[in-house]
Order: C-alpha cells, then structure tokens, then sequence
C-alpha cells in the first residue's frame, strides 16, 4: 500500500517538475521572442526617423512646395524652404499661425480658409485632393501653386502631405492673355476709353503687383495730357497732374511726351521736374515713377503710360519687356477711339452739311439773308468759333466787305460794314486759289496781324480760317473765322465742313442775286431803269382799285419828247438813248417819293400821281416841265423839252379811257405847239 502511495506521490511531484521545467522554458523562449521584436520595432524606428530624415532631405531640394500637416490638428509639421518662400515666412510656426490661420490669410484667395479645411478633411478620408492655390508670395508677388493634398505617414506619424508645383509664368501668361483678350473686345464695342485702358492697366499690374499705373492721353489740341485711367490715386493727385504740360520739366510724363522717349525718375523727391508736382505724389505714397511715351502708327505721341512705386524704383529689361504689350495696346486702344470719335464728328458733320445744303437750296430771296445768318450761328457753335464772317467782293471798289456776321456785330466804330481790300488779302487770296483755304496765325507776319486785329473787335483774334466762296469760278467772297484760342489748329474736319458750306453759302447768295436781277428785269426798262410799261400798268390797276373802293384821287401825266426824230436823225441813235436816259433822271429825281415814274413806250414818260387831283397834277406837270426845259443835255445845242397831257381818274373809268384822255391831252399839247402842258377835262 506504502509502495503504491509513493508511488503515485514520486508521478505527482516528476509531473509537476516537468510542467515548472516546461513553464520555465516556454518563458523563456517567449522572452527571446520579445526581444527580437522589440529589437525589430527599434531597427523599424530607426529606419523610418531615417526614412523621415531623408525625405526632409528630399523635400529640402526638391522643385516643389512641400508641407505636411498634423493629420488631425492640421498644425504644420514640415515645410520646404520653397513652400515657406511661397508664402512669404521663414519658419513653420509661421506659416501656421500668420498664413495658414490667420484670418484676413485668405482674403485675396478665391476659396476660404473653410474650403482648405474641407480639402484637408477630404484628404483624410477620401484620399488624393488636387487644387490651384493661390500663395501670398514674397514681396507681393504671389505663387499660384498647382496642388496635391494625400494622406501620408511622416515621422511615423499619420499626417496630411500637400505639393504644389510652381504654375505661376502659365498662370500669369493665362491671365494676360484673358485681359489681353477682354481689352481687345472693349476696344472693338462702344466701352470708353477709361474702361479699355483699365483693363490694360490691369493686364501689366498683373505681373506687376507692386506697380500703381496711369495712362494719360494728349489732348486734341496737343498741348496737355489728361488722365485716360489712373483710378488708383487719390483725388488731389489726380486732379493735380490733369492737364499737364507736354514740355521738359512738367514731372515725368510731361518730359517723356515731348522728347518721345522713356523718361525713368527713380526717386522723385530728388527729381528737379517733379517741382510743384513733388507735395502731390508725396501725399499719394508715390516716389518713382516710369514713363513710356504711348507713340501712334505714325510715330507721334498719344498719351504716357506712367509706372509709378512708392520706393525709389528704376526699371530692369523684364519690366520694360513686360510694359511692351500692355503699350502697344494702349496705342491701338487710343488711336481706335480717336478714329471712332473723328468717324462719328464726321457722320455728325456730313449730316449737318446735308441738313444745311437743303436748307440753303430751298431759301427764296427774301429769306437768303437770315438763312444765311443762321447757318453763321450754326458754325459757330459748331466748330466752337469766337466769330465768323461772310465776305462780299464788290469789284467796282475792289474790297471784301462782310455783310453776314455771327455774333451780329458787323458795324465798326464809324459804322461801315467791315471790310477788307484786295491787296490787304492778296496774300491770303493766292493761298485760296492754291489750297481752297488760307489760315493765319497771330506773331506769323506783321500783315497777317493787321488782319487779325482788324477781325474782332473787344477780344483778339488769334487765328483765322479763310475759305472761298465761289460763284461761277470766281472768288466772289470769303468765309472767315477766327478762333480767339492761341495755336487754335485748324482741323481737316473744321476745313471739310466749312468748305463746302462756303460753296453752299456762295451759291445761295448767287441765287439771291440773279432772282433779284430777274425781279428787277420783269419790272424795271432796261434803258433808263424806271418802271416799265408793264409795272406802270399794274401801278394804274391798282390805283383804280383803290380809288373804286375807298374814293381816293389820283392824276397822271404823259410826257413826250418834242421832236426827238429830229434828235436821232441829227445825233444818231445812241445821242438819243443818252437823251431819253437824262430825260428819266430828271423826272425821277424831280417827282414826290410817293409818284411813280415810268417809261411808256418810246419817248413817253408817264407819272402816276397818288392822291392828287387835276390842279395839282397841273402844277406838278407844268414845273417837271420847265425843269426839263433849263436843262442841257449831252447832245449839241443841249436843248430839250418835252409836252404834256394830264388827266385825274374819273370815277367808274378804267385804265384805258384814262390813258386814252391823257394822250389826247398830250396831243392837243403838240398841236398848240409842243414845250407845254394841257389838261384833259
Ligand atoms: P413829236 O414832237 O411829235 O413827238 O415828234 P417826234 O419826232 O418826237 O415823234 P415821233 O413819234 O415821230 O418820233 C419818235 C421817235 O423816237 C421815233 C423813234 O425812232 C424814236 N425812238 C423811240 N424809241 C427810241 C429809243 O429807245 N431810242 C432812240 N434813240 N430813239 C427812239
Ligand atoms: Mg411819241
Ligand atoms: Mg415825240
């Protein structure tokens, strides 16, 4: 029994030696087993600080922004020194804290703070994000990143890893070219100038940031440059360089237009030509400033475009190799807007010219004057001229005498029309016949200054336009303007308009004229000038009318000149014309203003004496007479003289029975021995 008990206590106590034994080895083995790992985690450590030290080394070569983020607290844990570049910081902390965080950070970015937080958290989870960052940039000039944002592991840490590539030449050549475009499209449509020039402006500042542009274009006149953009100056800076002079001295842009060269004014506080401009840009936070003269197809200035910086500042070749586009522009842009507002000036005048024409064709004689007048005024206003004269040759004096006027003031101090003789306008005559027109100018020789002050009378004037007014190929007249502005320049569109208007005006007057000639034609005898028989027979009509109607007398006397067969006969035809013209002045020049004289037929004179009755038609007759009868005419001997009929209306009578009472009368006259008068009853 013993033997069995020990037995079975010798198995136990073997069983539980052999399991301690087995414990004790398994321990130890998993302990050797614990070592080598912990010895492989340490080797895995070590390799990746390594890894981490190398990629550092990688990125701190590499030609590519690198920044690696805190996957969870998105705190910057690497940045290459071209991604700190990038952003304008010289350490992570700051790329942290002042670009990543910073509020305003992301003010000039076209995404928020939110929408790089959203990528950062898109990253984490959905894996590779790819955007165009735009990166502040050293000293203003910012870096447009082309970005890759992914999860990675850095240091052994889970972390967030972007790279950007430097897209900003592509970017900035982009944009250009889309300002380009855009400022090509404003030029093409009906924007104005400032707003084309802007965008060109906008096209150079993009490549330069620091840069504060102005264009100024030259004014018509071409003595001042005025603002064609320069929004981003203050008013007083603004307004105090508007209208500067283009001469040597007036600050850059003055000097660069008039020696058609780049003028460069690298600190404008030590710039003798800033003078009284210097307080102006001072104030404006401008200290340099860069002129290239904007130069037209024909090589003359049209404007500056001006490259101002508040630092001491002188351009290198990539500055002026980057304002070569821009420029160009800017003189296309110029000279379109020019030519546009010359097409428009043009359309404008062509249609008042129309306008003009119709109206001057369709003017009656009566109304050419005021017509002519108005069309003065329009000119004037038109063309913005002081004064403006219609010149009338007269051949006989051989002077230019003004006979329209605007502002009417055609009297001189004497009260003569203004006028000019031929041989003071010799000069000026054979330019016109030469160049269609003549223009003067003051200080151009002493007789051109004569004419000048001859012109106007309270204000000086200091230039003229003379251009002809033609009639049948001859210079019948002259249009004259004067401008009371020094170097007034006489443009091709001024000349153009007033040139055929001149024309227009010539032929009005011409019309008037002949219209007049032809009146006095129908009315006038072509011998002695009095009425003719037809006038007189409508003067007697209407007599009769008036008589008929309201009571009123009135007489006539018929002349005839006592034997003038004998005169022709003696002296021959052309003795008795002289005789029958002396014999009419003498009865024109001797009757009432209210009678009227004419020629009858022949040698017949007859008066029409209005609201007179037979006496003192008489008397009238009698003294007309012996008149006649002292007097000597061009014929030998001299003697003439004449017999008379006279008669008064009768009421109910007409032209003829009245006439016929007349002659009768005129021949009982002849019969009782001519030289004398006889009443019919
Ligand atoms: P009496 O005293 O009877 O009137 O005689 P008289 O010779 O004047 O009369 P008569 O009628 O015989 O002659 C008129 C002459 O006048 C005839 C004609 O040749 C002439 N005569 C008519 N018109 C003109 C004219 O325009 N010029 C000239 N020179 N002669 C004219
Ligand atoms: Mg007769
Ligand atoms: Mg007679």
């Amino acid at each position: 029994m013993m033997d069995l008990s020990h037995a079975l206590m010798l198995g136990a106590t073997s069983l539980l030696l052999l399991t301690l034994l087995y414990r004790e080895w398994r321990y130890r083995q998993l302990q050797r087993k614990n070592l080598a790992m912990l010895q492989h985690v340490g080797q895995a450590q070590r390799t990746l600080t390594e890894h981490g030290r190398e990629l550092r080394g990688l990125f701190d070569q590499a030609a590519i922004s690198v920044i690696v983020f805190d996957r969870y607290d998105h705190k910057v844990c690497y940045a290459n020194d071209l991604a700190l570049e990038s952003f304008g910081v010289s350490s992570q902390d700051q790329l942290t804290t002042e670009v990543m965080y910073r509020p305003d950070a992301w003010a000039d970015a076209p995404y928020s703070l939110h929408d790089f937080e959203g990528w950062l958290g898109k990253a984490g989870k959905l894996g590779v994000q790819r955007f165009e960052w735009k990166a502040p940039g050293a000293e203003g000039h910012p870096v447009w990143l082309d970005a890759t944002l992914a999860a990675t592991v850095f240091d052994g840490q889970q972390a967030l890893m972007l790279t950007g590539i430097n897209v900003s030449e592509r970017k900035i050549s982009q944009s250009t070219d889309w300002m380009r475009n855009r400022a090509m499209v404003a030029m093409t449509g009906e924007r104005p100038l400032s707003a084309t020039l802007d965008l060109i402006v906008a096209m150079y500042q993009f490549s330069a940031p620091q840069a504060r542009c102005g264009i100024m274009v030259l004014d018509s006149d071409n003595q001042v440059l005025n603002w064609g953009t320069g929004a981003g100056f203050p008013e007083p800076f603004h307004s105090g360089l508007q209208g500067l002079p283009v001469r040597y001295g007036a600050a850059t842009c003055g000097t660069a237009a008039s020696i058609r060269g780049r003028v460069v004014t690298e600190d404008i506080a030590k710039d003798e030509r800033w003078g009284r401009y210097r307080d102006l840009a001072q104030a404006a936070g401008v200290q340099s400033c860069w002129s290239e003269p904007i130069l037209g197809t024909g090589g003359e200035v049209l404007g500056t475009f001006a490259v101002y910086h508040n630092s001491p500042w002188t351009p290198g070749e990539d500055d002026m190799e980057t304002l070569t586009g821009p420029l160009y522009l800017a003189s296309l842009a110029i000279e379109r807007h020019q030519s546009r507002e010359s097409l428009k000036r043009l359309v404008a005048a062509e249609k008042s010219i129309r306008q003009i024409s119709v109206k001057l064709q369709s003017l009656d004689a009566d109304s050419t004057d005021s017509g002519v007048q108005e069309v003065m005024k329009f000119l004037c206003e038109y063309l913005h001229i002081a004064q403006a004269y219609a010149f009338v040759r007269d051949p006989v004096n051989a002077i230019y005498q003004a006979n329209h006027c605007w502002p009417p003031v055609v009297l001189g101090a004497d009260d003569e029309p203004l006028a000019m003789t031929q041989d003071e306008l010799s000069g000026c005559l054979a330019t016109i016949s030469a160049n269609n027109h003549c223009t003067l100018h003051r200080d151009q020789s002493e007789d051109s200054d004569e004419l000048l002050d001859l012109l106007m009378e309270d204000e000086q004037a200091e230039s003229v336009l003379m251009v002809p007014v033609i009639v049948e190929d001859r210079i019948d007249g002259l249009l004259v303007f004067c401008a009371t502005d020094s170097h007034h320049r006489w443009e091709a569109l001024e000349i153009n308009t007033a040139t055929p208007i001149a024309a227009l005006i010539g032929s009005a007057l011409h019309r008037k004229s002949l219209v007049q000639s032809l009146v006095h034609q129908a009315l006038h005898d072509r011998l002695t000038g009095l009425f003719n028989r037809g006038k007189l027979e409508d003067q007697l009509r209407q007599e009769i009318h008036r008589a008929s109607r309201y009571g009123n007398e009135f007489s006539l006397i018929l002349f005839d000149v006592d034997h003038f067969k004998h005169v022709n006969d003696r002296f021959g035809h052309n003795a008795g014309d002289d005789v029958l013209v002396e014999v009419a002045r003498q009865l024109k020049d001797n009757v009432r203003s209210a009678d009227m004289v004419g020629r009858w037929g022949g040698e017949e004179f007859l008066v029409v004496l209005p609201e007179t009755n037979l006496a003192a038609a008489g008397e009238v007759a009698e003294t007309l007479r012996q008149h006649i009868s002292r007097q000597s005419f061009p014929i030998p001997g001299g003697a003439i003289t004449v017999s008379a009929g006279v008669t008064a209306f009768l009421p109910g009578e007409g032209a003829q029975d009245l006439i016929k009472r007349a002659d009768d009368a005129l021949y009982r006259a002849k019969e009782a021995g001519r030289n004398r008068i006889k009443m019919s009853a």
